[in-house]
């Protein structure tokens, strides 16, 4: 994960409010260590801020900004996680909090 600047109060509430939900859907848990949920919903929250979009925080893009107007495939959730339901941020795990 790269740096990310702190983000808002309201893209944080938000970020989090999307994840318990997406949670609920996708039958998915949080990962037993809070600190990995907090520094995932960090970076989707700063990059809502920074970009609009809630871009996987967990990749290396090249631009950014490009990689926001190329294409959905990395907004939260992800296709891999649509289609897979695999998180590779760990975010979304099995009840044992093992990647899916
Ligand atoms: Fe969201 Fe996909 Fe990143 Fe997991 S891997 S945090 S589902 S965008």
């Amino acid at each position: 994960m790269t740096a990310q600047t702190q983000p808002s109060d309201a893209s944080l509430t938000r970020m989090r409010n999307y994840v318990e939900r997406y949670r609920q859907k996708s039958g998915t848990s949080p990962h037993p260590n809070p600190d990995v949920t907090d520094a995932v919903v960090f970076g989707l929250a700063s990059n809502v801020d920074e970009f609009g979009r809630p871009l996987c925080p967990c990749n290396y893009y090249p631009d950014k900004q490009a990689e926001v107007d190329a294409s959905r495939r990395w907004f939260c959730a992800c296709d891999e996680m649509k289609g897979y339901k695999y998180c590779h941020c760990l975010l979304l795990v099995t009840r044992e909090g093992e990647p899916i």
